[in-house]
């Protein structure tokens, strides 16, 4: 499955114009296919980012520094796979550091190489906690999203305002109550959210 050429891309956008009823060939739209394929080059960057590699630099010198790490409140935007429209929320990110570890904008920036990609939410929770595991072998991992998607808030059921909320725990976090908690409780200030007990 070779990638189209750019042409056949803006090509597809203005097949998609004349589906929603107007004239690609209209003053206004002409430059449109241009944009949009533009557009896309930005809503799916994560595919061009392998994100073990974005977290090979890690710091293993921490001082026996132990304690967990937490980075909340990280904005995100992503892209239903059913839809193809935009999934926007927050992400909540902690772990407990055995040795290794690595800066905080790497975090974020692992964020953005699995949400922007065409996503379902669980899918992308489970993508950023198993990668985050796999490269710092830490005592545990956290992840949190809360989301708001739009093919539930501009069609289908119109439900505006309703958030999504999906969590994997894995090592501590999973199983110490006290560590969950801990967590939860940072991140709780700034969100209200409750989070069903793993
Ligand atoms: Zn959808």
């Amino acid at each position: 499955m070779g990638k189209p050429t750019r042409e056949e891309a803006e090509a597809a956008v203005r097949v998609l114009i004349r589906w929603a009823g107007d004239d690609p060939q209209r003053e206004g739209l002409l430059d449109t296919p241009g944009r949009v394929v533009r557009s896309y080059e930005e809503f799916f960057a994560g595919y061009a980012i392998d994100p073990a590699d974005l977290l090979q630099r890690t710091f293993s010198e921490v001082d026996g520094y132990d304690e967990m790490v937490v980075l909340k409140d990280i904005r995100f935007e992503s892209y239903c796979e059913h839809h193809m429209v935009p999934i926007i929320g927050k992400a909540h990110i902690a772990y407990l550091p055995d040795r290794r570890v690595v800066g905080l904008s790497k975090l974020a920036r692992l964020v953005d190489a699995f949400a922007k990609r065409l996503q379902i939410q669980e899918k992308m929770t489970v993508q950023i906690a198993d990668m985050l595991d796999a490269t710092l072998n830490p005592k545990g991992v956290a992840v949190i999203l809360e989301a708001s998607h739009q093919c539930m808030s501009t069609r289908g059921v119109h439900k505006a305002g309703a958030s999504m909320v999906t969590s994997r725990m894995l090592g501590a976090f999973r199983e110490d109550a006290s560590t969950r908690r801990e967590f939860l409780a940072i991140i709780g200030q700034s969100t209200g959210i409750h989070v069903p007990q793993a």
